[in-house]
Protein backbone atom coordinates (compact mmCIF):
# COMPACT_ATOMS: atom_id res chain seq x y z
CA UNK A 1 0.00 0.00 0.00
CA UNK A 2 1.67 3.32 -0.93
CA UNK A 3 1.36 5.46 2.35
CA UNK A 4 3.95 6.58 4.65
CA UNK A 5 2.83 6.52 8.16
CA UNK A 6 4.33 8.11 11.33
CA UNK A 7 4.12 6.47 15.22
CA UNK A 8 4.40 8.46 17.98
CA UNK A 9 5.66 5.87 20.72
CA UNK A 10 7.43 2.77 20.41
CA UNK A 11 5.58 0.88 23.36
CA UNK A 12 3.43 -2.14 22.52
CA UNK A 13 1.12 -0.18 20.97
CA UNK A 14 3.11 1.39 18.84
CA UNK A 15 4.97 -1.62 18.05
CA UNK A 16 1.54 -3.21 17.09
CA UNK A 17 0.90 -0.84 15.21
CA UNK A 18 3.80 -0.95 13.17
CA UNK A 19 3.20 -4.91 12.68
CA UNK A 20 0.24 -3.77 11.44
CA UNK A 21 1.55 -1.78 8.82
CA UNK A 22 4.18 -4.54 7.83
CA UNK A 23 1.52 -6.28 7.01
CA UNK A 24 0.08 -4.06 4.79
CA UNK A 25 3.30 -2.92 3.42
CA UNK A 26 3.01 0.82 4.62
CA UNK A 27 6.08 2.23 5.18
CA UNK A 28 6.71 3.51 8.39
CA UNK A 29 8.71 5.69 11.17
CA UNK A 30 8.68 5.04 15.08
CA UNK A 31 9.38 8.06 17.40
CA UNK A 32 10.05 7.20 21.02
CA UNK A 33 11.65 9.64 24.04
CA UNK A 34 13.20 6.69 25.62
CA UNK A 35 17.09 6.12 25.46
CA UNK A 36 15.50 2.28 24.93
CA UNK A 37 11.74 2.16 24.52
CA UNK A 38 12.15 -1.66 24.46
CA UNK A 39 14.51 -2.41 27.79
CA UNK A 40 13.02 -2.31 31.27
CA UNK A 41 9.65 -3.46 32.67
CA UNK A 42 8.68 -7.18 34.58
CA UNK A 43 6.66 -9.73 33.25
CA UNK A 44 3.33 -9.25 31.28
CA UNK A 45 0.22 -11.50 31.26
CA UNK A 46 -1.22 -12.23 27.54
CA UNK A 47 -4.47 -13.93 27.42
CA UNK A 48 -6.17 -15.63 24.45
CA UNK A 49 -7.05 -12.34 22.83
CA UNK A 50 -3.54 -10.74 22.72
CA UNK A 51 -2.60 -13.96 21.88
CA UNK A 52 -4.81 -14.07 18.41
CA UNK A 53 -4.28 -10.53 17.63
CA UNK A 54 -0.20 -11.27 17.87
CA UNK A 55 -0.92 -14.27 15.49
CA UNK A 56 -3.18 -11.76 13.14
CA UNK A 57 -0.13 -9.33 13.32
CA UNK A 58 2.19 -11.71 11.74
CA UNK A 59 3.81 -13.21 15.37
CA UNK A 60 2.29 -16.48 15.08
CA UNK A 61 6.07 -18.09 15.48
CA UNK A 62 6.26 -16.27 18.97
CA UNK A 63 2.85 -17.00 19.79
CA UNK A 64 3.73 -20.88 19.09
CA UNK A 65 6.41 -20.29 21.46
CA UNK A 66 5.09 -18.74 24.21
CA UNK A 67 1.75 -20.89 24.19
CA UNK A 68 4.52 -24.10 24.94
CA UNK A 69 4.55 -22.34 28.90
CA UNK A 70 1.04 -21.91 29.11
CA UNK A 71 -0.50 -21.06 32.21
CA UNK A 72 -2.64 -24.57 32.88
CA UNK A 73 -3.54 -24.12 36.49
CA UNK A 74 -4.32 -21.09 38.70
CA UNK A 75 -7.20 -19.05 40.79
CA UNK A 76 -8.18 -16.55 43.48
CA UNK A 77 -7.55 -17.32 47.17
CA UNK A 78 -7.93 -15.44 50.35
CA UNK A 79 -5.02 -14.39 52.17
CA UNK A 80 -5.29 -17.62 53.99
CA UNK A 81 -5.15 -19.36 50.93
CA UNK A 82 -8.85 -20.89 50.59
CA UNK A 83 -9.39 -21.20 47.28
CA UNK A 84 -12.33 -19.09 46.27
CA UNK A 85 -12.72 -19.36 42.41
CA UNK A 86 -10.67 -21.76 40.02
CA UNK A 87 -9.82 -20.01 36.48
CA UNK A 88 -11.42 -22.46 34.27
CA UNK A 89 -8.44 -22.56 32.13
CA UNK A 90 -9.04 -25.76 29.95
CA UNK A 91 -12.13 -23.87 29.30
CA UNK A 92 -10.75 -21.06 27.89
CA UNK A 93 -8.50 -22.60 25.62
CA UNK A 94 -11.60 -24.47 24.14
CA UNK A 95 -13.16 -21.69 23.39
CA UNK A 96 -10.52 -19.08 22.79
CA UNK A 97 -7.11 -21.55 20.78
CA UNK A 98 -4.70 -20.58 24.25
CA UNK A 99 -3.75 -20.93 27.79
CA UNK A 100 -2.69 -17.28 29.19
CA UNK A 101 0.79 -16.97 29.41
CA UNK A 102 3.29 -14.96 31.17
CA UNK A 103 6.09 -13.63 29.90
CA UNK A 104 9.13 -10.87 30.11
CA UNK A 105 7.59 -7.10 28.62
CA UNK A 106 11.35 -6.92 27.18
CA UNK A 107 11.06 -9.82 25.49
CA UNK A 108 7.33 -9.32 23.99
CA UNK A 109 9.21 -6.11 23.31
CA UNK A 110 11.95 -6.92 21.28
CA UNK A 111 10.39 -9.77 19.47
CA UNK A 112 7.92 -7.41 18.24
CA UNK A 113 10.57 -4.69 17.21
CA UNK A 114 12.91 -7.62 15.12
CA UNK A 115 9.36 -8.75 13.52
CA UNK A 116 9.26 -5.58 12.32
CA UNK A 117 13.15 -6.17 10.77
CA UNK A 118 14.69 -3.86 13.51
CA UNK A 119 13.07 -0.30 11.46
CA UNK A 120 15.43 2.90 13.19
CA UNK A 121 13.69 4.35 16.37
CA UNK A 122 13.66 8.18 15.94
CA UNK A 123 14.61 9.63 19.46
CA UNK A 124 12.34 12.56 20.00
CA UNK A 125 10.11 13.84 22.45
CA UNK A 126 6.89 14.72 20.22
CA UNK A 127 5.09 17.47 21.40
CA UNK A 128 2.14 17.48 19.21
CA UNK A 129 0.72 16.08 15.91
CA UNK A 130 -1.24 18.49 13.99
CA UNK A 131 -3.86 16.68 11.01
CA UNK A 132 -4.24 18.67 7.67
CA UNK A 133 -6.43 17.75 4.45
CA UNK A 134 -3.48 15.47 3.14
CA UNK A 135 -2.07 14.09 5.67
CA UNK A 136 -0.68 14.74 9.74
CA UNK A 137 2.61 15.97 10.86
CA UNK A 138 4.76 15.06 13.70
CA UNK A 139 6.33 18.06 15.83
CA UNK A 140 8.72 16.80 18.50
CA UNK A 141 12.37 18.03 19.20
CA UNK A 142 13.49 16.18 16.01
CA UNK A 143 11.35 19.26 14.50
CA UNK A 144 8.71 18.64 11.87
CA UNK A 145 7.96 15.67 9.62
CA UNK A 146 4.59 15.25 7.46
CA UNK A 147 3.49 11.84 6.88
CA UNK A 148 0.53 10.12 4.93
CA UNK A 149 -1.18 9.86 8.29
CA UNK A 150 0.01 9.19 12.36
CA UNK A 151 -0.58 7.12 14.74
CA UNK A 152 -0.49 8.19 18.45
CA UNK A 153 0.89 5.57 20.94
CA UNK A 154 2.35 7.31 23.75
CA UNK A 155 1.12 5.98 26.43
CA UNK A 156 -1.80 7.65 29.15
CA UNK A 157 0.22 10.65 29.22
CA UNK A 158 0.21 11.17 25.81
CA UNK A 159 1.45 14.92 24.85
CA UNK A 160 -0.14 14.62 21.31
CA UNK A 161 -3.30 13.46 22.67
CA UNK A 162 -3.77 15.83 24.95
CA UNK A 163 -3.11 18.63 22.87
CA UNK A 164 -5.95 17.00 20.45
CA UNK A 165 -8.22 15.98 23.12
CA UNK A 166 -7.12 17.20 26.65
CA UNK A 167 -7.85 14.74 29.49
CA UNK A 168 -6.19 13.95 32.86
CA UNK A 169 -5.64 10.13 34.00
CA UNK A 170 -8.41 9.18 37.15
CA UNK A 171 -6.16 8.15 40.37
CA UNK A 172 -7.86 5.25 42.39
CA UNK A 173 -7.24 4.43 45.98
CA UNK A 174 -4.23 1.54 45.32
CA UNK A 175 -0.43 1.33 44.97
CA UNK A 176 1.26 -1.19 43.10
CA UNK A 177 4.47 -2.98 42.91
CA UNK A 178 5.55 -5.63 40.37
CA UNK A 179 8.70 -7.67 40.54
CA UNK A 180 9.94 -11.13 39.02
CA UNK A 181 11.91 -13.71 40.87
CA UNK A 182 15.57 -15.06 39.98
CA UNK A 183 14.84 -19.06 40.12
CA UNK A 184 12.13 -21.55 40.78
CA UNK A 185 9.79 -20.26 43.24
CA UNK A 186 6.07 -21.55 42.38
CA UNK A 187 4.72 -24.30 40.64
CA UNK A 188 5.06 -23.98 36.52
CA UNK A 189 2.63 -22.74 35.08
CA UNK A 190 0.56 -21.78 37.40
CA UNK A 191 -1.08 -17.90 38.42
CA UNK A 192 -2.63 -17.28 41.44
CA UNK A 193 -4.21 -14.69 43.33
CA UNK A 194 -4.34 -14.08 46.73
CA UNK A 195 -7.29 -11.26 48.22
CA UNK A 196 -6.69 -9.58 51.71
CA UNK A 197 -8.32 -6.85 53.15
CA UNK A 198 -7.26 -4.02 50.68
CA UNK A 199 -4.36 -6.06 49.99
CA UNK A 200 -3.86 -8.03 47.03
CA UNK A 201 -0.85 -9.86 45.74
CA UNK A 202 -0.98 -12.42 42.71
CA UNK A 203 1.80 -14.24 40.26
CA UNK A 204 2.18 -16.26 37.38
CA UNK A 205 4.97 -18.31 36.08
CA UNK A 206 6.55 -16.67 32.76
CA UNK A 207 9.21 -19.89 33.14
CA UNK A 208 10.59 -22.62 35.45
CA UNK A 209 13.50 -20.27 36.52
CA UNK A 210 11.19 -16.97 36.98
CA UNK A 211 7.70 -15.87 38.13
CA UNK A 212 6.44 -12.08 37.93
CA UNK A 213 4.20 -10.90 40.87
CA UNK A 214 2.74 -7.92 41.60
CA UNK A 215 1.15 -6.98 44.96
CA UNK A 216 -1.53 -4.00 45.34
CA UNK A 217 -2.22 -2.15 48.26
CA UNK A 218 -4.30 0.59 49.34
CA UNK A 219 -3.12 4.00 50.37
CA UNK A 220 -5.00 4.12 53.33
CA UNK A 221 -2.92 1.20 54.69
CA UNK A 222 0.29 3.47 53.64
CA UNK A 223 0.11 6.56 55.95
CA UNK A 224 2.96 6.08 57.80
CA UNK A 225 6.62 5.21 56.84
CA UNK A 226 8.30 3.62 53.67
CA UNK A 227 5.23 2.19 51.76
CA UNK A 228 7.09 -0.89 50.14
CA UNK A 229 8.52 -1.59 53.86
CA UNK A 230 4.60 -1.08 55.41
CA UNK A 231 3.63 -3.46 52.00
CA UNK A 232 5.32 -5.98 52.62
CA UNK A 233 4.40 -5.92 56.80
CA UNK A 234 1.20 -6.27 55.20
CA UNK A 235 2.19 -9.05 52.87
CA UNK A 236 3.64 -11.23 55.94
CA UNK A 237 0.47 -13.13 56.89
CA UNK A 238 -0.50 -14.38 52.96
CA UNK A 239 0.54 -17.79 51.86
CA UNK A 240 4.13 -19.34 51.43
CA UNK A 241 4.51 -18.55 47.38
CA UNK A 242 4.06 -14.94 47.98
CA UNK A 243 6.89 -14.95 50.87
CA UNK A 244 8.86 -16.98 48.66
CA UNK A 245 8.75 -14.69 45.46
CA UNK A 246 8.89 -11.86 47.44
CA UNK A 247 12.24 -13.05 48.77
CA UNK A 248 13.20 -14.29 45.14
CA UNK A 249 13.33 -10.80 44.24
CA UNK A 250 16.33 -7.88 44.87
CA UNK A 251 14.82 -5.02 46.60
CA UNK A 252 16.07 -2.74 43.30
CA UNK A 253 14.32 -4.91 41.07
CA UNK A 254 10.67 -3.73 42.35
CA UNK A 255 9.08 -1.32 40.28
CA UNK A 256 6.35 1.07 42.10
CA UNK A 257 3.72 2.00 39.69
CA UNK A 258 0.54 4.81 40.63
CA UNK A 259 -2.65 3.01 39.47
CA UNK A 260 -4.36 4.90 37.22
CA UNK A 261 -6.63 5.14 34.42
CA UNK A 262 -8.14 7.51 31.90
CA UNK A 263 -11.47 8.46 31.61
CA UNK A 264 -13.34 6.50 28.88
CA UNK A 265 -14.87 8.74 25.95
CA UNK A 266 -11.01 9.49 24.22
CA UNK A 267 -11.39 9.97 20.72
CA UNK A 268 -9.61 7.25 19.08
CA UNK A 269 -9.57 9.03 15.57
CA UNK A 270 -8.82 12.26 13.90
CA UNK A 271 -8.99 12.93 10.41
CA UNK A 272 -5.59 11.14 9.36
CA UNK A 273 -4.32 10.51 13.14
CA UNK A 274 -5.58 7.61 14.72
CA UNK A 275 -5.24 6.46 18.38
CA UNK A 276 -3.93 3.29 20.17
CA UNK A 277 -3.09 1.62 23.11
CA UNK A 278 -2.68 3.77 26.34
CA UNK A 279 -3.01 6.87 24.76
CA UNK A 280 -6.30 6.14 24.20
CA UNK A 281 -7.79 4.01 27.04
CA UNK A 282 -5.46 3.35 29.42
CA UNK A 283 -7.24 1.02 31.99
CA UNK A 284 -5.79 -0.43 35.38
CA UNK A 285 -4.30 -3.20 35.44
CA UNK A 286 -6.44 -5.20 37.54
CA UNK A 287 -7.12 -8.04 35.36
CA UNK A 288 -4.13 -7.37 33.07
CA UNK A 289 -5.90 -6.52 29.47
CA UNK A 290 -4.67 -3.21 28.97
CA UNK A 291 -1.35 -4.47 26.79
CA UNK A 292 -3.98 -6.49 25.17
CA UNK A 293 -6.51 -4.05 24.42
CA UNK A 294 -3.71 -2.38 22.47
CA UNK A 295 -2.57 -5.55 20.33
CA UNK A 296 -6.31 -5.86 19.56
CA UNK A 297 -6.63 -2.34 18.39
CA UNK A 298 -3.47 -2.69 16.01
CA UNK A 299 -4.96 -5.74 14.86
CA UNK A 300 -8.62 -4.19 14.26
CA UNK A 301 -6.88 -0.97 12.39
CA UNK A 302 -4.92 -3.93 10.09
CA UNK A 303 -8.68 -5.13 9.01
CA UNK A 304 -9.99 -2.14 8.47
CA UNK A 305 -7.59 -0.17 6.64
CA UNK A 306 -6.69 -3.60 4.48
CA UNK A 307 -10.56 -2.95 3.36
CA UNK A 308 -10.87 1.21 3.13
CA UNK A 309 -7.22 1.96 2.60
CA UNK A 310 -5.48 4.87 4.54
CA UNK A 311 -7.57 7.67 5.19
CA UNK A 312 -9.68 9.16 7.26
CA UNK A 313 -13.04 7.55 6.45
CA UNK A 314 -11.38 3.94 7.59
CA UNK A 315 -9.65 5.48 10.90
CA UNK A 316 -13.44 6.39 11.12
CA UNK A 317 -14.52 3.03 10.94
CA UNK A 318 -11.44 1.77 13.44
CA UNK A 319 -12.99 4.56 16.28
CA UNK A 320 -16.20 2.79 15.31
CA UNK A 321 -15.39 -0.48 15.88
CA UNK A 322 -13.16 0.02 18.98
CA UNK A 323 -15.04 2.50 21.23
CA UNK A 324 -17.72 0.00 22.86
CA UNK A 325 -14.90 -2.59 23.91
CA UNK A 326 -12.40 -0.46 25.33
CA UNK A 327 -15.18 1.60 27.18
CA UNK A 328 -16.58 -1.54 28.89
CA UNK A 329 -12.98 -2.68 29.56
CA UNK A 330 -12.23 0.44 31.44
CA UNK A 331 -15.34 0.09 33.18
CA UNK A 332 -14.80 -3.89 34.27
CA UNK A 333 -11.76 -3.57 35.26
CA UNK A 334 -11.98 -0.24 37.26
CA UNK A 335 -14.71 -1.41 39.24
CA UNK A 336 -13.32 -5.05 39.67
CA UNK A 337 -10.36 -3.25 41.31
CA UNK A 338 -12.58 -1.68 43.61
CA UNK A 339 -14.05 -4.47 44.57
CA UNK A 340 -10.74 -6.25 45.24
CA UNK A 341 -9.70 -3.57 47.16
CA UNK A 342 -12.16 -3.84 49.60
CA UNK A 343 -10.87 -3.12 53.11
CA UNK A 344 -13.59 -3.47 55.33
CA UNK A 345 -13.69 -7.14 56.87
CA UNK A 346 -17.26 -8.05 56.77
CA UNK A 347 -17.56 -6.45 53.36
CA UNK A 348 -14.94 -8.70 51.93
CA UNK A 349 -16.03 -11.77 53.49
CA UNK A 350 -19.33 -11.23 51.82
CA UNK A 351 -17.78 -10.95 48.83
CA UNK A 352 -15.34 -14.08 48.96
CA UNK A 353 -18.86 -15.86 50.09
CA UNK A 354 -20.45 -14.38 47.23
CA UNK A 355 -17.66 -15.11 44.95
CA UNK A 356 -17.06 -18.62 46.16
CA UNK A 357 -20.93 -19.36 45.11
CA UNK A 358 -21.28 -17.46 41.63
CA UNK A 359 -18.14 -17.66 40.36
CA UNK A 360 -18.78 -20.92 38.81
CA UNK A 361 -21.90 -19.70 37.23
CA UNK A 362 -21.37 -16.38 36.02
CA UNK A 363 -17.27 -16.67 35.67
CA UNK A 364 -17.70 -17.84 32.19
CA UNK A 365 -20.24 -14.54 31.21
CA UNK A 366 -17.57 -12.34 32.35
CA UNK A 367 -14.78 -14.65 30.46
CA UNK A 368 -16.90 -13.96 27.70
CA UNK A 369 -17.13 -10.18 28.25
CA UNK A 370 -13.00 -9.70 28.92
CA UNK A 371 -11.70 -12.11 26.28
CA UNK A 372 -14.27 -10.15 23.35
CA UNK A 373 -15.43 -11.64 19.95
CA UNK A 374 -11.93 -11.32 18.54
CA UNK A 375 -10.68 -14.22 19.91
CA UNK A 376 -10.68 -17.66 18.01
CA UNK A 377 -8.32 -20.77 17.91
C1 LIG B 1 1.25 -2.44 37.12
C2 LIG B 1 0.78 -2.76 35.73
C3 LIG B 1 0.59 -4.10 35.35
C4 LIG B 1 0.10 -4.40 34.07
N1 LIG B 1 -0.08 -5.71 33.72
C5 LIG B 1 -0.56 -6.02 32.48
C6 LIG B 1 -0.74 -7.39 32.07
O1 LIG B 1 -0.44 -8.33 32.80
N2 LIG B 1 -1.26 -7.63 30.83
C7 LIG B 1 -1.60 -6.61 29.95
O2 LIG B 1 -2.07 -6.89 28.84
N3 LIG B 1 -1.42 -5.31 30.32
C8 LIG B 1 -0.91 -5.00 31.54
N4 LIG B 1 -0.72 -3.70 31.90
C9 LIG B 1 -1.07 -2.64 30.94
C10 LIG B 1 0.01 -2.46 29.90
O3 LIG B 1 1.26 -2.34 30.51
C11 LIG B 1 -0.27 -1.20 29.10
O4 LIG B 1 -1.60 -1.19 28.68
C12 LIG B 1 0.63 -1.16 27.87
O5 LIG B 1 2.00 -1.16 28.26
C13 LIG B 1 0.33 0.08 27.06
O6 LIG B 1 1.22 0.16 25.99
P1 LIG B 1 1.37 1.51 25.19
O7 LIG B 1 2.34 1.22 24.11
O8 LIG B 1 0.03 2.04 24.85
O9 LIG B 1 1.98 2.55 26.22
P2 LIG B 1 3.42 2.57 26.91
O10 LIG B 1 3.85 1.19 27.28
O11 LIG B 1 3.34 3.58 28.01
O12 LIG B 1 4.43 3.08 25.76
C14 LIG B 1 4.41 4.42 25.36
C15 LIG B 1 5.75 4.73 24.68
O13 LIG B 1 5.69 6.08 24.23
C16 LIG B 1 6.88 6.75 24.60
N5 LIG B 1 6.54 8.17 24.80
C17 LIG B 1 5.85 8.72 25.82
N6 LIG B 1 5.72 10.05 25.64
C18 LIG B 1 6.36 10.34 24.47
C19 LIG B 1 6.56 11.53 23.74
N7 LIG B 1 6.07 12.73 24.15
N8 LIG B 1 7.25 11.47 22.58
C20 LIG B 1 7.76 10.30 22.13
N9 LIG B 1 7.59 9.13 22.79
C21 LIG B 1 6.89 9.15 23.94
C22 LIG B 1 7.36 6.06 25.87
O14 LIG B 1 8.76 6.20 26.03
C23 LIG B 1 6.93 4.61 25.61
O15 LIG B 1 7.96 3.86 24.99
C24 LIG B 1 -0.20 -3.36 33.16
C25 LIG B 1 0.02 -2.03 33.54
C26 LIG B 1 0.51 -1.72 34.80
C27 LIG B 1 0.73 -0.28 35.18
Amino acid sequence: MAARLGIVGAGIAGLAAGLACRQLGIDFQLFDAAEDPLAGGTGITLWPNALCALSELGMRNFVDVVASNAMTNGGIATDRGAVLYSLPLAWIRRQYGYFPVCVRRDVLQRRMYEALDEPKIVRAQVHRVLTSKDGAVVVGSHGQLWYDAVIIADGIHSQARNCLYPVQPRPTHYTAWRGMTHGAVVDPATMWEYWGLGVRFGYASVSPQSTYWFATVNQSHLRDGDSWTVARTLLERFPPPVQACIAATADSDILHHRVQDLPPGCPMAMGHIALMGDAAHAITPNLGFGGALAIEDAAVWLEVVRDAGVSPAAFGIYADRRRRRVRQMAYVTRQFGDIMQWQSKGVACLRNALFYMTGPVFGRVMWRRLLGSRSRP
